[in-house]
Formats: structure tokens, C-alpha cells, sequence
């Protein structure tokens, strides 16, 4: 079982590694790391699991937050309400992701983005399209489309970056953290 300190952290520069194209079939080791991801995102959204185990609450992940340089990532996103007895899961595999095609509008995140990785409090806004579609390609190769908005979009271009080495905190300017602020929609 994957814990939350076995996910790099940002001092670790491999973080900042670009990762490299997936090619198919999938190892049996991407095929691994795939299913401990999305079984840590699912398990840190169940309250009962995550305080037993002390897992920090994510969303989505990056294989190189594993410490793997290969250009995939995974988001697991809640359907259900806090109130609903039974939780219920959206699962998206995005390999080889690429946006082909954004909204003018962007957006940010009001209370703050966070990260796996940033186990710090960062204040500022990171701005992102409010409306994004990726292609990528599922684990059995075959191609798909995702159409994302509002805070699943952010958690997507979040993810996408960090398969190019890059962290929410690079989009802060740390001279002027709000920057920007009034041409953006808050959610
Ligand atoms: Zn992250």
C-alpha cells in the first residue's frame, strides 16, 4: 500500500524531470504503478481509510510523483456528496495526455491549489483555462477524449504539468502571489 510520505517531494529534483512517451503494451510495472495511484486516490478520499492509514487527500497523481519519468497520470474523482453513504469514483488514465483545445476563459483555484508533492502552505493563484480537452490514450492503448471544466480542468492541466517538471507554485509569482487576480473567475 502506497502512503503519503512515499510520494516525492519538491526538494526531490527528480520532480522536475520532463517524462518520457509510454509506449504499448504497458509494462507490468507501469501497469503497477497505475493501479497503486488510483488505489491511493480512491482509499484518501474515504475518510475512514485515510485517517486509519494518515493519507493526505488527493485527486490526481503523476507517475513521476513515484519517482517514474513517464508521461502519465491518474485522477480520481468523487461523484457522490460528503452525505452519501456509498462513495462513488470516476476513474480517468491519462497516458501520453496532450490538450488539444482550451477555453479563452480561465480560471483559478480561490482557497489555493495544492499537491501531493508540496507539503507547504503557498499562498497566490495559479491561473488556468476554465475548459480544456485532452486526448490520450487509455492502458490498453486505444485513444480517447476527456472534456474537463471548472475544478476537474484545473486538476488535469495540474497533472499535465507535472509531466513536464512542473509544479503549481512555478505559476505563483512570489513578488506579486495575487497577480492577475481580477481578469480571472475564483472557484
Ligand atoms: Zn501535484
Amino acid at each position: 500500500m502506497l502512503l503519503t510520505t512515499d510520494i516525492l517531494d519538491e526538494k526531490d529534483p527528480v520532480l522536475r524531470k520532463k517524462s518520457e512517451e509510454v509506449k504499448f503494451p504497458l509494462s507490468k510495472e507501469d501497469k503497477k504503478t497505475i493501479d497503486t495511484m488510483i488505489e491511493y486516490l480512491r482509499d484518501s478520499q474515504i475518510p475512514e481509510i485515510s485517517e486509519k492509514y494518515n493519507l493526505r487527500p488527493g485527486w490526481g497523481m503523476s507517475a513521476i510523483q513515484l519517482g517514474v519519468p513517464k508521461r502519465y497520470f491518474v485522477v480520481v474523482n468523487e461523484l457522490t456528496g460528503p452525505d452519501d453513504e456509498e462513495k462513488e469514483f470516476e476513474t480517468y488514465v491519462m497516458i501520453n495526455p496532450k490538450i488539444i483545445s482550451n477555453s479563452v476563459e480561465q480560471i483559478y483555484v480561490d482557497e489555493g491549489e495544492g499537491c501531493l508533492s508540496v507539503n507547504r502552505p503557498v499562498e497566490g493563484i495559479v491561473p488556468r483555462y476554465a475548459r480544456v480537452t485532452m486526448e490520450a490514450y487509455d492502458r490498453d492503448g486505444k485513444k480517447i477524449h476527456v472534456r474537463a471544466r471548472e475544478d476537474l480542468a484545473i486538476c488535469f492541466q495540474h497533472e499535465y504539468d507535472h509531466l513536464d517538471g512542473i509544479l503549481f507554485v512555478d505559476h505563483i509569482d512570489p513578488k506579486d502571489p495575487f497577480k492577475g487576480k481580477d481578469q480571472m473567475r475564483g472557484i
